[in-house]
């Protein structure tokens, strides 16, 4: 393999070479959405991130498993160990079975990220479709001492964890530091250790979503179906775990803890990679702040905080030129400058499109030819050095000029050899079509520009150009459209 990728690594918290733990295969599991609510623009990030990874690995040769989940259960509402469930309070307020709230937000999770261009995973398993692994691996943890039942309900013990392995050896967080700043809260008491965290919660009787167990009818913890679910299908210790900075304490954390006390005795993953958050005016976005997009809001326009509508390619473009790892700040500025950005590397594709290369090339201008071939390996270098699409998108710009001056004819396109030509057209396009994941979006509103054109031809008639007149029509019909002269005036309609 040509390129080498380096990832960073949080579990060792430095970039490395990645290496697949069973070459060509990889396993990479990324923490879906809760399906409570309208999915935002932090959802399309962390989709969005590992879409190129993805999509980079296949580009590199690997046969990639791709496992994202659905949570569709016990994930409550201050993420702890407390509270209603997220989805079965929505359930109450909408009056729907909670499976409903899950399919309807699923739909437009998957809709949305299907929008973004954002491939759909090789395997989207939901927590509930999994509640015997999760019982089982609760009995594992059980039998190797490194958690309790109380009441019916089942907790990880952190501290009998922590003499033997690293609690916090993900997250950097020091377990004396902890639990210190850990208050005891109501609901808590069943708990030896305030960090412990729940396996398996009894269910209080108003508790729809309930499956039985050896301990009581009740419902998973919220961090245990990743657990499970990325070793059903990827094996006790994988290659790639993915998800958002904000998951990476506690959820993350409890992940490796439950897999290294399961009978798996593995972090999961070997390399555990998170992409950073989105700002809002250098501000935290969230519901709680107020300062909250949907995507479907970016996609319409439709919100007080927004100058205009975004198409989806603005929005993938924006998250792709920062890197992963920094913060994203949102405004319009940000996301007008996006939608140049896009623009221009869609008209980079069209003129490619557009070069031919010549039958009778000249003599090869071999400082020219070094020059482009560094500029096309260049644009690879941003995304080995862990996954950097924003020095890979400047670097294509920096590619892109010289496809304009070829096209424009103040570089000779003759003076390049074949291969040279054919290298530089293939990083450029399959750079940003198929590891960028851009696509070319229909430029402007069908109805709007045949208003033009209708209006072309009204003002024909009036000049009784009937030559144009005819030309018009005849174009317009080959496209299936034909132009209605109508007392009230000139229409369109679809030929029938
Ligand atoms: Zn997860």
């Amino acid at each position: 393999m040509q390129h080498k990728l380096n990832l960073y690594n949080t579990l060792t918290r430095k970039k490395e070479v990645f290496e697949p733990l069973h070459a060509p295969f990889v396993g990479m599991y990324v923490c879906g959405p809760t399906v409570y609510g309208e999915p935002h623009l932090g959802h399309a990030r962390s989709a969005v991130t590992f879409d190129v990874l993805y999509r980079y690995l296949k580009y590199l040769g690997y046969k990639v498993r791709y496992v994202r989940n659905i949570t569709d259960v016990g994930h409550l509402e201050n993420d702890a160990d407390e509270g209603e469930d997220k989805i079965q309070k929505r359930a109450k307020l909408e009056h729907l079975e909670p499976m409903e709230v899950v399919q309807h937000y699923t739909n437009i999770y998957q809709k949305d990220m299907a929008t973004l261009n954002a491939k759909s995973p090789d395997i989207e398993p939901r927590a509930s479709g999994h509640i015997i692994e999760q019982i089982q691996m609760i009995q594992e943890i059980l039998e190797n001492g490194m958690a309790y039942e109380v009441n019916g309900s089942v907790y990880f013990d952190v501290p009998a964890y922590h003499k033997n392995n690293n609690y916090g050896k993900l997250s950097g967080r020091i377990i004396e530091d902890l639990l210190s700043n850990t208050r005891e809260t109501e609901g808590q008491e069943e708990k030896r250790s305030p960090l412990d965290f729940a396996l398996w919660k009894k269910a209080s009787p108003q508790h729809i979503m309930r499956w039985p167990s050896p301990w009581s009818d009740g419902f998973p913890g919220w961090h245990l179906e990743c657990s499970a679910m990325s070793r059903k299908y990827l094996g006790e210790t994988f290659d790639i775990h993915g998800g958002g900075l904000d998951l990476m304490f506690p959820h993350h954390e409890c992940e490796i803890a439950q897999s290294q006390a399961s009978h798996s005795h593995s972090d999961a993953a070997r390399y555990w990679v998170h992409n950073n958050m989105i700002t809002v005016n250098g501000q935290k976005m969230g519901k709680s702040l107020g300062n909250f997009i949907n995507l479907s809001e970016l996609f319409s326009g439709n919100h007080k905080m927004l100058e205009q509508a975004y198409s989806p390619m603005t929005i993938r473009f924006f998250i792709l030129q920062a890197h992963y790892r920094s913060t994203l700040d949102f405004s319009n500025e940000a996301l007008q400058a996006a939608q140049k950005g896009y623009r221009k590397l869609m008209n980079g594709l069209r003129v490619l499109d557009k070069l031919v290369y010549p039958d009778e090339p000249a003599t090869p201008d071999e400082k020219l030819n070094e020059e482009l071939l560094k500029l096309a390996e260049d644009c690879f270098r941003g995304l080995n050095d862990d996954l950097n699409t924003a020095r890979t998108i400047a670097s294509l710009f920096n590619l892109l000029k010289k496809i304009n001056s070829l096209y424009l004819g103040q570089l000779p396109l003759g003076a390049l050899t074949r291969g040279t030509f054919d290298t530089v057209r293939a990083a450029y396009t399959e750079l940003v079509l198929d590891v960028l994941g851009l696509k070319e979006e229909p430029a402007g509103d069908l109805e709007e520009m045949l208003d033009l054109v209708l209006g072309f031809y009204k003002e024909a008639k009036e000049n009784k150009a009937y030559d144009k007149v005819d030309a018009i029509r005849a174009e317009l019909k080959k496209q299936g459209i034909v132009i209605k002269d109508l007392k009230t005036g000139i229409d369109w309609a679809y030929e029938e």
